[in-house]
């Protein structure tokens, strides 16, 4: 099937490209453990968003969607020793997985988890002020992800690179009468981005072991 030749590709990729590492493959065991979904992005997506960083020279990173840590671990694998990694999370059993994920990976003194749901936590940091992100990973609940989008532009400046997840859902993206919330929220994001006079933008699919997907890819422009 396409499904095994994709997974055949992906281990490959990884075994070559993607070193073994014991605190990403502990915070997946213990995540699993813990009763957390395996929705986190792939191995070699994890280092594709810390390469995406480190091109960028990103200090500080704002990520919608924790879960148990493992795409956090990735990110914040790419800051600088000064910078900053703000995550936002609503379930608490996440919340604490995560937390024991990032110590045991070593950037817990780097990651501020903030619990709750995402858009009360970027509504916050928007009156509290704080400096605008470098980068944005938006990967949680996608009926959210226009709320999200214009939220993250708020904690933006000229240069701001954001990145927005499972945007193809089997192809489903491209289907206007799919009622779906996920995929009316998705359609949503994908055009604000191409309409928003703030955002240059682009989306491609991937296949991979997670199977038939894809990403957004955008810069703030002014
Ligand atoms: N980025 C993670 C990774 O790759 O390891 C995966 C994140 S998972 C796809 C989505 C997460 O968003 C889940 O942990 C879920 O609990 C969280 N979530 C769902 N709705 C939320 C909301 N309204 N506010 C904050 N987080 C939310």
């Amino acid at each position: 099937t396409m499904q095994a030749q994709w997974n055949a590709v992906d281990d490959y990729f990884c075994q070559q490209l993607v070193p073994q590492d014991a605190a990403l493959e502990a915070a997946l065991a213990d995540s699993a453990a813990a009763g957390l979904p395996a929705i986190n992005v792939a191995p070699n997506q994890g280092k594709f968003l810390n390469l995406l960083a480190r091109i960028h020279g990103a200090r500080r990173i704002l990520e919608i969607g924790t879960l148990g840590g493992y795409s956090t671990i990735w990110l914040a694998r790419a800051l600088p020793e000064n910078g900053r990694l703000v995550t936002l999370e609503y379930e608490p059993r996440h919340v604490e997985v995560a937390a024991a994920n990032l110590a045991r990976a070593g950037v817990a003194g780097q990651v501020d988890i903030i619990p709750g749901a995402a858009a009360d936590s970027l509504q916050r940091l928007i009156d509290d002020g704080a400096p605008p992100f470098d980068l944005v990973f938006i990967d949680a609940d996608k009926p959210n992800n226009p709320v999200y989008l214009e939220l993250a532009l708020r904690l933006s400046r000229p240069g701001t690179v954001i990145v927005g997840d499972n945007v193809a859902r089997q192809g489903e993206v491209a289907n206007p009468a799919n009622p779906d919330p996920a995929i009316v929220g998705t359609r949503r994001f994908i055009e604000l981005m191409g309409s928003h006079p703030r955002l240059s933008a682009t989306a491609i699919q991937t296949v991979g072991g997670k199977g038939y997907d894809g990403f957004a890819l955008a810069i703030v422009e002014g």
